[in-house]
């Protein structure tokens, strides 16, 4: 593995790897702190909004893959954390991830996952894992508007089950590890029904909601919320009572901003 580009935004810097076999993967590194790498080469969940996922899927990552994107920087970028919320779907590369996030976590790194739950077998691995930070990546609450998200999925309600019953046998402070991730998309998830659906989910299960605001990506017909219309989700979440976090600017930048990750961009 070997970084072949660079490319930088004011707020993101963005690296491009090369696997043996030829393959591309990218990280990103935001808030001058985190890397968020990446644990597949494309991505089978194919998720309606995202780059990363619409070339289709090659392989996953060896775990000296995803420790490598790294280890190639560590000596020249201040990594405090590691965001395991790159291109790829971690349950589905659950036993390297596993070793990765041990790993990282003996080197004194914070380390986070996001998943969609997709496979239930690889995600009830990645719930027990020692990370700092678990996000449930739901998108949408009404089972309809789930099925034209994500290609392949699990049920919200299965995956919420398997979340509580490791919670049952973890100490209370545990639950504060875990939340759920909604991303924002004008006429597909952004109606009153789902949002209070997701609100009563959250509410339920006392996590906090990470609303993040979806970056267009060429070729998906998809349309972000503007912000006036972002603002009001949020208050519309808020006034039942939900604790709710909103993207950052590093998360909506058009370099290395949530889902613009890719397996295909062209190298200089
Ligand atoms: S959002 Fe994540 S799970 Fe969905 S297609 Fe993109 S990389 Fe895969």
């Amino acid at each position: 593995m070997r970084i072949v580009q660079e490319l930088r935004s004011p707020l993101n810097r963005l690296f491009i790897y090369e696997t043996h076999d030829g393959y591309r993967v990218e990280s990103v590194f935001y808030k001058g702190e985190r890397l968020c790498i990446s644990t597949q080469v494309g991505c089978p969940v194919g998720c309606a909004f995202c780059a990363s996922g619409s070339k289709g899927f090659f392989r996953n990552l060896s775990f000296d893959e995803i420790v490598a994107q790294y280890e190639l920087l560590k000596g020249k970028l201040p990594i405090k954390g590691i965001a395991i919320a790159g291109i790829g779907e971690p349950a589905l590369n659950a036993m390297n991830v596993k070793r990765a996030v041990d790993y990282f976590r003996e080197k004194g790194l914070k380390v986070t996952i996001s998943s969609t739950g997709y496979p239930m077998e690889g995600f009830k691995e990645l719930v027990k894992l020692n990370h700092n930070g678990l996000t449930l990546s739901v998108h949408a609450l009404k089972e309809e508007t789930r099925r034209k998200i994500f290609k392949k999925m699990e049920r919200l309600e299965k995956l919420l089950q398997v979340i509580e019953e490791h919670l049952s046998q973890s100490s209370s402070s545990r639950r504060k590890k875990f939340q759920l991730g909604y991303l924002l998309i004008k006429n597909l998830n952004d109606d009153e029904e789902n949002l209070r659906l997701l609100a009563e989910t959250a509410l339920k299960h006392r996590f906090t909601v990470m609303l993040m605001m979806y970056n267009e990506v060429e070729g998906k017909g998809l349309k972000a919320v503007t912000k006036e219309e972002y603002e009001k989700a949020f208050l519309f979440l808020r006034s039942f009572g939900v604790r709710v976090t909103l993207s950052n600017r590093f998360r909506i930048d058009k370099l290395g901003g949530c889902g613009t990750l890719t397996i295909a961009r062209r190298v200089q």
